[in-house]
């Protein structure tokens, strides 16, 4: 059952609420969420591997690395790095795009308002920031906000593949356009890839695509969409257990 503050968290979304009057709920059902227990599932795989120098890195000495690289032009125009937070053994793991103004000043992901939806998002799940991991494909800002490059992207990825290696997520959650082709080595547009589930890599971790939180800033009415991602990386989460 959804308690009263969920309830507000999720009108405040623009979502409606629907709830069983009998209190048969499957294990995979969730507050609010659509039944998603049969998901159309794309196996899409990819095979990406770590480079052996990040591959032995555990989260310290990878944090290190992070804070120090140089390896694409955007540690020149950067404040500092934004590595990650959250919980290193989590289930779920959130990737962005790349730190804003904001975040780059702060040195976290997903801050200021776009942050404080995506932690209502996961309150509306009975989750908390503190539970979930998030991190963005990019650790260093690119100068006004600007697309990130291609080769920004091949530089950075192998710090979040090895987060994802440290990690072992059971669900990734990516975020916006850029995040989800990244993720995905794809160009289709996100209206193509949100909706069902990807695999992410070779890893055999499902992969689901929603809007980023700073887009449904700007396009409410998308917000109940983001609920419905969010709802079948819950379904494809219990289905695992
Ligand atoms: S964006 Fe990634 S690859 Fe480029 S300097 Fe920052 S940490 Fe290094």
């Amino acid at each position: 059952m959804v308690d009263k503050q969920q309830h507000q968290i999720l009108d405040a979304m623009g979502i409606q609420v629907w709830e069983l009057r009998h209190s048969i709920i499957s294990p995979i059902e969730q507050p609010g969420c659509i039944d998603t227990s049969d998901p159309e599932v794309e196996a899409k795989v990819e095979v990406r591997a770590t480079p052996p120098a990040i591959a032995k890195l555990d989260w310290q000495d990878l944090q290190q690395t992070v804070a120090g690289c140089q390896a694409c032009e955007l540690h020149s125009t950067r404040t500092q790095t934004v590595f990650g937070v959250g919980d290193q053994g989590a289930d779920w793991l959130f990737v962005g795009e790349a730190p804003g103004a904001e975040e780059d000043r702060r040195g976290e992901p997903f801050v200021g308002r776009a942050g404080q939806l995506l932690n209502a998002m996961l309150f509306a799940l009975n989750l908390k920031r503190e539970q979930v991991y998030i991190a963005n494909v990019l650790k260093c800002r690119p100068p006004a906000n600007r697309d990130p490059a291609g080769k920004e992207v091949q530089h950075c990825e192998p710090y979040l593949l090895r987060q994802v290696e440290l990690i072992q997520p059971r669900i990734i959650v990516a975020l916006g356009r850029f995040a989800a082709q990244s993720l995905l080595k794809t160009t289709d547009p996100i209206s193509r890839l949100r909706g069902r589930s990807h695999q992410y890599a070779d890893t055999g971790i499902p992969l689901v695509v929603s809007y980023h939180p700073a887009y449904l800033l700007r396009s409410p009415i998308d917000k109940k969409k983001a609920w419905a991602d969010l709802c079948l990386a819950q379904s494809l989460l219990g289905a695992l257990s």
